[in-house]
């Protein structure tokens, strides 16, 4: 019997390619939840017939009943009935994949409720790592990674419970502007910076890939996941995105995992770990990838980087404050309303912000709040 599971964020990229996945696998549907596309909500719904949806818009709740008022599935909206789907009790495994730290509270409650935790939303652990990892301890559940890179780490690190680790090795594309200059990334419109090279991802990524606050990101996610130092996470631009990241051991050997860059192969595999199981996608040729090269990330050009590893250093309500911040800033270049390199001209201004106090729940919103002031005041937007 297949386990069933939630998927908060159904309609976006991470979404859809879990239920490719489902349905290649058989994989039963109790929840799913998206934030206003009710079009394609209502075809999932009708698809895998769950026995909730969650529009998150609460203003779309009546019309999202409307839509399936001819089937058996319950429509509930807003925060409350997020966080009541991800802790549905028919789903033993709840997938993330919204977009935010709007996942962090749905994340908490299926905990909450015993569930494993199949997490793309790095934005929960960047903020409430440390709560996150916490109660899924006291709790006993599993939270298993999807992101790419972490799913390869935690694939690298299977068998060798133990030993001990040296070092990190989180691969990095390097994005649309690798190899730019701050000049030359002057102008850069929303388009340039949607046209990643080697993966089709959700918009907000898209950008944080560009700005390298992605790969800042998944640092600080990493950290949490793997319980290491950030001295231990070393960050290495590999262009061809086919080594999805490696480990370093105590003996210096050093492990990697590749494949072709399709999420579906993580997604997959947080779905049926620890059994593998063959793929909806394609196998890696090597033959025809021909080589791969490694590099040293530009720090200086691309400042989100640097802002992010020294914000979970700090510690603390810092990285949520560079999060929120960051989640507001990449809304106002997409809008067209700020330009590129004010994102992590803005962002590296959050390490300045006076924040102190216990990491909870509610100083975690109050930070969240606190930065997107600042983000407004700063910009004059
Ligand atoms: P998308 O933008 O494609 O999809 C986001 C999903 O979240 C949609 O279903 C959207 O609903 C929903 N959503 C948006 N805002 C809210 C909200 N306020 N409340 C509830 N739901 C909301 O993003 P991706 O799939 O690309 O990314 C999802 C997460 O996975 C991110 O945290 C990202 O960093 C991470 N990730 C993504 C990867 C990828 O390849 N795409 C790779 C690794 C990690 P609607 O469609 O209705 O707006
Ligand atoms: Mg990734």
């Amino acid at each position: 019997m297949q386990r069933s599971i939630t998927l908060l964020g159904s309609t976006g990229s991470i979404g859809t390619q879990t239920l490719d996945v489902c349905r290649a696998q058989d994989f039963p549907v109790a929840g799913l939840a998206a934030h206003s596309n009710e079009a394609l909500l209502e075809a999932q719904a009708r698809e895998f017939s769950p026995r909730q949806v969650c529009i998150c818009r609460e203003d779309l709740w009546k019309s999202m009943k409307t839509r399936l008022a001819d089937t058996p599935v319950r429509v509930v909206c807003g925060m409350e009935g997020l966080c009541e789907t991800a802790a549905l009790p028919e789903a033993e495994l709840l997938v993330n994949a919204v977009v935010g730290m709007v996942g962090l509270r749905p994340t908490l409650a299926a905990i909450e409720a015993g569930k494993d935790i199949a997490l793309a939303n790095k934005e929960t652990l960047v903020t409430g790592g440390a709560l996150v990892m916490r109660a899924a301890r006291e709790k006993g559940v599993r939270i298993l990674p999807v992101d790419s890179e972490h799913s390869a780490i935690f694939q690298c690190l299977q068998g060798y419970s133990g030993n001990r680790l040296n070092k990190i090795l989180l691969t990095a594309s390097g994005g649309p502007f690798f190899g730019k200059t701050r000049a030359e990334l002057q102008n850069v419109t929303a388009e340039q910076a949607l046209r990643h090279p080697n993966w089709s991802m959700g918009a907000k990524i898209t950008v944080d890939s560009a700005t390298l606050m992605n790969k800042g990101f998944e640092c600080i996610e990493a950290v949490w996941l793997f319980d290491c130092a950030p001295e231990q996470v070393e960050v290495v631009v590999h262009r061809e995105s086919i080594i999805h990241s490696m480990v370093e051991f105590a003996d210096y050997a050093v492990i990697a995992q590749m494949g072709v860059p399709d999420m579906k192969i993580p997604i997959q595999y947080a779905l049926t770990y620890p059994e593998r199981k063959p793929c909806p996608t394609g196998r890696l040729d090597l033959f025809s990838v021909g080589q791969l090269t490694f590099a040293r990330p530009d720090m200086e050009t691309f400042p989100c980087l640097k802002t992010a590893l020294e914000a979970i250093r700090m510690g603390g309500l810092y990285p949520t404050l560079v999060n929120s911040a960051n989640e507001e800033l990449v809304a106002l270049f997409l809008q067209g309303k700020i330009p590129f390199l004010q994102i992590g001209d803005t962002v590296s201004q959050m390490l300045s912000l006076p924040v102190s106090g216990a990491l909870t729940l509610d100083s975690i919103l109050e930070a969240e709040r606190q930065a997107r002031e600042a983000v407004h005041a700063i910009c004059g937007v």
